[in-house]
């Protein structure tokens, strides 16, 4: 019986993980551990200045006061398996999409890219698009699971899986994905505080990718499944070899 250890950056309490979950306990063990509070946007930050506390929220159930997704992981793997590895690490349901550098930003990302440096194998899960039905979404997700379980995944990756907010048998079907490119309006809301200081708001005027073929907007554009391979190494391997010659010679 396989055991997942699980996460998000939404939050203990929100929907998608309790989709993803019910879904994952049809094929093993599922170990949660979430932030206790929305974390969206904190990428693979990781508290190492100060401790932390674990709250247990039920069976094989925890949530960490403060903790970063990436914390979540961590702590899943050393405390509540006392590090022996899970065979999958998820994390997920994201409400709302992680595409293009979005995925950066993102703590949902993080999750599995904290699961891929302990050597695990790792995916996390996002929604795209409006009112999604996180049961019929997680059920998507659980073909994805299986898919890994079954065929494994190339080592060093994790995996960016993008589901589109549609019934399961209106999507077109899986597709293999690179990194998009995002496209936003970006915008900074001016507003005051009681006392008239100035504050900020860092949102955007329009949300938006480059729909180009092959991308992970792509894909969900067009009513499939995206997956993208992803990796921990970010060395630029064609600025490397220009850099030796140009900078080394
Ligand atoms: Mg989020």
């Amino acid at each position: 019986m396989p055991v997942f250890l699980l996460t998000n950056d939404d939050g203990y309490f929100s929907e998608g993980i309790k989709a993803l979950r019910e879904e994952l306990k049809k094929l093993g063990r599922v170990i949660t551990i979430a932030p206790d509070r929305n974390l969206s946007g904190v990428g693979h930050s990781l508290t190492f200045t100060a401790p932390l506390r674990m709250r247990r929220v039920d069976d094989d159930f925890w949530t960490v006061i403060g903790g970063t997704p990436a914390d979540c992981i961590h702590l899943g793997y050393y405390v509540l398996l006392d590090g022996k590895a899970p065979d999958l690490v998820c994390s997920g349901i994201n409400e709302g999409p992680n595409l293009g550098e979005d995925i950066t930003y993102s703590g949902t990302v993080s999750g599995a890219m904290e699961g891929r440096i302990l050597g695990i194998p790792s995916v996390a899960f996002s929604v795209f698009g409006e009112n999604p039905d996180f049961k019929e979404v997680a059920r998507v997700c659980l073909d994805v699971v299986k898919m890994v379980l079954e065929k494994g995944m190339p080592e060093d990756t994790y995996l960016n899986v993008n589901v589109p907010a549609l019934p399961r048998d209106e999507i077109r079907g899986f597709m293999i994905t690179r990194q998009g490119r995002r496209a936003y309006v970006e915008k900074v809301l001016k507003l005051s505080d009681p006392a008239r200081k100035p504050l900020y708001w860092i949102t955007a005027e329009k949300f938006g990718w480059s729909l180009e073929e092959g991308t992970d907007y792509w894909a969900v554009y067009h009513g499939y499944v995206s997956i993208t391979p992803l990796q921990l190494d970010l060395t630029n391997y064609r600025a490397l070899e220009i850099l030796k010659k140009t900078w080394q010679a």
